[in-house]
């Protein structure tokens, strides 16, 4: 039988996929995440791509950027570090004029990459790495020189042709997430709301998919998981009512605990 082209990871799979500390385990062997986000200009971009990194996920959160904004994240969060070896990193979000810098810091260590809002401008540094692309659909269309509404009419033709053009994982964010990979079926995020479409929540989903790279989930795996959990978290926050962005990211321990053994 033909593999099929689209798929929708069941709470199972979920489960079956999410990186579990073993007896054994230390903070190091459970992955260390590195946040290059956010600015002076824009640090709540920072604290939101850590508070999803910052799920218990990964076994350390390090935040690399302005003094200032970290001295703002540990208010709120002291377990947060500063720069050192990680095992996978998070760009782009409220970089603001800093994006091709940090992402090109971030590639000499060749370690898996969430690439997201400023920085997908320069997403071609990564084509052929292990990354994952997050673009929204106006963020896509900027990067396939693409007309938005083209996108949104056509989500699975456009996201299957990026994963091609960029040789590597592309989740496109919206009313229904898609996430292609060459040669792997495109799979569809079953879990969210509408009223995820609220400011910060990309930057949310961004840190926890690098908590899942850097706990050593394939992109492929670590794109599809993290926008399963972060979708889940968001209903289980709303309750069928309004949330805000940090609020996905404080509900994702309890979806986390709530997946089958
Ligand atoms: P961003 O565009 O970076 O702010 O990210 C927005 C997040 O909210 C993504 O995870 C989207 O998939 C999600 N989202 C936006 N609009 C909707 C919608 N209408 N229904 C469900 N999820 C949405
Ligand atoms: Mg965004």
């Amino acid at each position: 039988l033909p593999a099929p082209a689209l798929e929708a990871l069941q709470p199972a799979d979920v489960a079956a996929l999410l990186p579990r500390p073993a007896s054994q385990a230390h903070k190091y062997t459970r992955g260390v995440v590195g946040i290059r986000t956010g600015s002076t200009t824009y640090p709540g971009a920072a604290m939101l791509s850590v508070a999803g990194a910052d799920c218990g996920l990964a076994g350390m959160v390090r935040f690399v950027g302005d003094a200032a904004v970290l001295d703002r994240i540990r208010t709120v969060r002291p377990e947060i570090v500063g720069d050192g070896r990680v095992q996978a990193w998070v760009v782009g979000s409220g970089s603001h004029q800093t994006a091709e810098g940090q992402l090109s810091a971030t590639l000499d260590d060749g370690v898996p990459i969430v690439v997201d809002a400023d920085a997908l401008e320069f997403a071609d540094m990564v084509a052929g790495r292990r990354a994952v692309l997050t673009p929204h659909a106006g963020e896509l269309a900027g990067m396939l020189g693409a007309d938005r509404h083209e996108i949104e009419a056509r989500p699975l033709h456009f996201v299957r042709r990026a994963a091609e053009a960029y040789r590597t994982t592309v989740l496109l964010k919206g009313r229904h997430t898609l996430i292609a990979h060459p040669g792997r079926p495109v799979r569809v995020t079953t879990t969210g709301t509408p009223w995820l479409a609220t400011a910060g929540a990309g930057d949310v989903l961004g840190g926890l998919i690098g908590a899942l790279l850097a706990g050593g989930l394939t992109p492929y795996d670590a794109a599809s998981v993290g926008s399963w959990l972060h979708g889940a978290a968001a209903t289980y926050a709303s309750q069928g009512g309004p949330i805000v962005a940090g609020d996905v990211a404080r509900a994702l321990p309890a979806v986390v605990a709530s997946l089958p053994a």
